[in-house]
């Protein structure tokens, strides 16, 4: 089978483009908004958590906006300020995420208390906060005539992820998302497509996998294969970062159940 690969980012310079990264105050959001930086692009770092936010903004030298990405009020109003100072938004990264396994909890213990408490919210963070941001962005890049959309998604949305059902569940929404719109928003001159990572050390994997030595790729890989999907011309493309050892691979859907679009 073939295993479509990404390009080099070779010459690949994003000077004069200004993005969004959602979740930039930590992890890979972070790694990402310093490598689009690097690549000179004028980046925004969206984070609820306003220290940890503005602390990697500052290093970077990027700025920050702090809001929850559920909230279509924030969006629509950060959108407009950011186009209005600075003139487009060309690079979407929406990234912001959450598990919703409690610290400690593991396989065999009663799922009905934890995913009752915590599912709603993970919803909010992992799917309204693309939907949001994708229908916040698209009139301004339909405007423009160009724009590029990257969905930080998992590969617990494509494989089961058993500890965490609704992360899972939230990661697979998001993935039929991007697959499904990606047409409507390509006669718009809009592209979109999902990185699903495997393990990445970053502050949201729980202890317990850290104590089992899981190996983990360091978030700036994952950074790096966001930048090249970002330069590539790829649209509905969803993209496998399973670990460091292998090369980023565009994952094919069985086509067997497809028929003709309705
Ligand atoms: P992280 O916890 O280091 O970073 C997530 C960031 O999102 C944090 O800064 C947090 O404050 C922010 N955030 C949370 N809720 C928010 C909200 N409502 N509004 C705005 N910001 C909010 O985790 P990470 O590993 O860097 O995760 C980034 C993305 O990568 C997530 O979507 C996650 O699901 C995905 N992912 C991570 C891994 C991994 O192993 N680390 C694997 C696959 C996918």
């Amino acid at each position: 089978m073939e295993m479509p690969e990404l390009p080099d980012l070779g010459e690949t310079n994003f000077s004069g483009m200004v993005s969004i990264v959602t979740g930039g105050g930590s992890g890979i959001g972070a790694s990402l908004a310093k490598r689009l930086t690097e690549l000179g692009s004028r980046v925004t770092i969206v984070d609820i958590d306003e220290e940890s936010g503005r602390h990697v903004a500052n290093g970077i030298g990027c700025d920050y906006v702090n809001f929850d990405v559920a909230d279509l009020a924030a969006w629509e109003q950060s959108v407009a300020s950011v186009t209005d100072r600075f003139g487009s938004l060309d690079l979407l990264c929406l990234n912001a995420g959450i598990g919703s396994r409690p610290r400690g909890h593991t396989v065999t213990d009663d799922p009905v208390p934890w995913i009752l408490d915590t599912y709603r919210n993970v919803i909010a963070v992992n799917i309204d906060g693309v939907i949001l941001g994708t229908m916040t962005a698209l009139p301004v890049m339909e405007k423009q005539g160009s724009g590029s959309i990257l969905v930080t998604a998992s590969v617990a949305g494509i494989r089961t992820q058993p500890p965490d059902p609704i992360y899972s569940l939230s990661k697979s929404a998001v993935i039929s998302f991007v697959r499904s719109i990606a047409p409507a928003l390509e006669d718009r001159g809009v592209r979109i497509n999902a990185l699903c990572p495997g393990s990445v050390d970053t502050p949201i994997q729980p202890e317990d996998r850290r104590r089992e030595g899981r190996p983990m790729s360091p978030p700036e890989d994952i950074a790096e294969a966001m930048a090249k999907i970002l330069a590539s011309d790829d649209t509905g493309g969803i993209w496998i970062a399973s670990s460091s050892d292998y090369p980023v691979w565009r994952y094919e859907f069985a086509s067997a159940i497809d028929g003709p679009p309705d």
